[in-house]
């Protein structure tokens, strides 16, 4: 059974800061993908010289070192590459959360990305498994992008 946020604290003595998730400390080239996740839009950089998708992005393009980039819409389709079901022994703001699943996404666009895969049967769970991409407002600030299995 999934215990509460309150109850936690309480039982472990904790306070709010204690138990306060972390968020996004965007950079000056990762502010775009935030400002699009908080309209619902998943978007990725692409090196205007080579075509090279980015995630996280970085100063230069990692294939030419080009330093001009365009952001794109992705088509929000990934597949599962990697992850773990979270069952204990996580940091106290994701207690309440347990089981959770931490994950690698690979997207159609090529590029990786650690999220968390929702609305899902751990047991159904498979590398490979085709996933679309959903967003979770978890403040009025901040929108995380997610990962589900592709409804059928
Ligand atoms: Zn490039």
């Amino acid at each position: 059974m999934k215990q509460s946020v309150k109850d936690i604290q309480q039982k472990l003595g904790l306070s709010d800061e204690d138990v306060a998730k972390p968020l996004p400390k965007p950079t000056q080239w990762s502010e775009p993908f935030w400002e699009a996740a908080r309209e619902h839009r998943l978007v990725l950089r692409r090196c205007d010289v080579c075509g090279t998708y980015q995630h996280p992005p970085y100063p230069s393009c990692e294939v030419c070192y080009g330093e001009e980039f365009s952001w794109v819409e992705a088509a929000g389709r990934a597949t599962l590459f990697a992850y773990t079901v979270n069952h204990s022994s996580v940091p106290y703001p994701f207690l309440a959360d347990l089981p959770y699943v931490t994950a690698i996404v690979e997207l159609t666009e090529g590029v990786r990305m650690i999220s968390n895969i929702v609305e899902c049967d751990h047991d159904a769970l498979r590398n490979g498994m085709e996933l679309e991409v959903v967003f979770a407002d978890v403040s009025e600030e901040w929108t995380l992008p997610q990962w589900k299995p592709v409804s059928e």
